[in-house]
């Protein structure tokens, strides 16, 4: 764990989060996929953790991203599976927070604190993955409306949140033409197709298409073009955040082998007493350490105003790749066992994978710490 403490208050609200996480999931796990998601987030809202990073006076918990870390971690430990909801909702807000100017800061947020649905960023379209100048959604002024035409193919929340962050083309191209929008579920001509993506268990996953839905000109967040800067800002804020969580799960992976592995024999010894065994074991506890301290590092330098691009990419490129050699080790070291349907290490490796995809993969994590140096 790390060594940064909570104050009171957060910690308080993280153990009755758990309390209640602990308490309801066997009941949640047998719902539906919707309502599955929606009910573990309506337990994060109970307890305010999706504006954690929103300040007071807009309803938030004032919450530092070094605070926003631990609690990430803490719950990625056992709710790994829970969080790509949360973490995508607290990216939007953080969005909305730095960058809308300060009377629609408070409309906006108003508007989307008073509703119990998760938010939704659309950003990936079928030509504009890593890529992100290459997006074709278009947004185009008439009067004092916008309409917006295009498609994104894989939108955590898709279908069930209560606003759409849109990153879409006005009329310049390539960076200078890019903008930020706020789409209410509610505007006429949006529409949702569900993707099944098994390893994100407790996520709704989709594309969304808007096909000449028309909003007002409020809708849009920071100024005209500004949509480059405001998305490549979430997206590093958003990163060591990714990082905490792969920390925490990764953590449970590598508990749950150091477990597996004092009670296991073969050959008369347990498996722990092979150095083959306990030698890589002793590499990710270090590693795991670093990891830690790489996603703190990044947070801290967010509190400070400091510059965190290059630690934030630096963070989530070590925990995620890290995620994936844990989880595939112990893929090898539970033996059968954990290719045996409902595995937790199966469920672990199958997060820890789609994990690398989310805020940029590792190349992308990589071009951006070489663009640094
Ligand atoms: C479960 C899941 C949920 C997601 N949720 C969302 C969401 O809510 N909203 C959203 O907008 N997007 C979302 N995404 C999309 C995600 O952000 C993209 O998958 C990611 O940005 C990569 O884009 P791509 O998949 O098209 O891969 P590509 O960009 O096609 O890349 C494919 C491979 O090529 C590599 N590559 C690309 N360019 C280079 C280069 N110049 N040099 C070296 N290697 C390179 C990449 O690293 C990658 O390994 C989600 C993805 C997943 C898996």
């Amino acid at each position: 764990m790390s060594n940064i403490s909570l104050p009171q208050n957060l910690n308080k609200l993280l153990q009755e989060c758990i309390q209640l996480l602990d308490s309801q999931s066997s009941v949640i796990n047998n719902l539906s996929t919707t309502e599955r998601v929606l009910a573990y987030y309506s337990i994060y809202c109970k307890n305010k953790l999706h504006v954690l990073l929103v300040p007071e006076e807009y309803g938030g918990l004032s919450g530092s991203f070094s605070h926003a870390g631990i609690i990430v971690e803490t719950l990625a430990y056992n709710y790994y599976n829970t969080l790509p909801t949360l973490l995508t909702t607290i990216h939007c807000y953080e969005l909305i927070k730095s960058f809308a100017d300060n009377n629609k800061k408070k409309w906006l947020l108003n508007a989307v604190n008073n509703t119990p649905k998760p938010l939704a960023f659309c950003l990936t379209e079928e030509h504009a993955g890593s890529d992100i100048t290459s997006i074709q959604t278009t947004a185009i002024k008439n009067d004092n409306k916008i309409i917006i035409n295009g498609k994104k193919v894989i939108v955590i929340n898709s279908g069930i949140a209560s606003f759409y962050l849109v990153i879409a083309q006005s009329s310049k191209k390539g960076r200078a033409g890019l903008n930020a929008f706020l789409i209410p579920e509610t505007a006429d001509n949006i529409s949702f197709e569900k993707l099944e993506v098994s390893s994100f268990l407790h996520s709704v996953i989709g594309t969304v298409t808007f096909n000449n839905v028309t909003i007002d000109t409020q809708y849009q967040i920071g100024d005209e073009g500004s949509g480059y800067f405001l998305l490549t800002e979430m997206l590093d804020k958003g990163r060591p955040l990714v990082a905490a969580c792969c920390v925490g799960a990764a953590q449970h992976a590598l508990d749950i082998i150091i477990d597996h592995t004092k009670t296991r024999k073969q050959f008369s010894r347990y498996l722990y007493d092979f150095q083959g065994i306990s030698f890589p074991i002793a590499e990710f506890e270090t590693r795991l350490h670093a990891a830690r301290l790489l996603y703190n590092d990044a947070c801290e330098k967010i509190d400070n105003n400091e510059p965190f691009t290059k630690e934030a990419s630096m963070a989530k490129y070590y925990a995620s790749r890290l995620f994936i050699d844990i989880t595939n080790f112990g893929m090898d070291t539970l033996g059968y066992r954990s290719i045996i349907d409902a595995s937790e290490m199966k469920l672990l490796n199958d997060f820890a994978k789609t994990m690398m995809f989310i805020d940029g993969t590792e190349n992308v994590q990589k071009m951006i710490i070489a663009s640094l140096l």
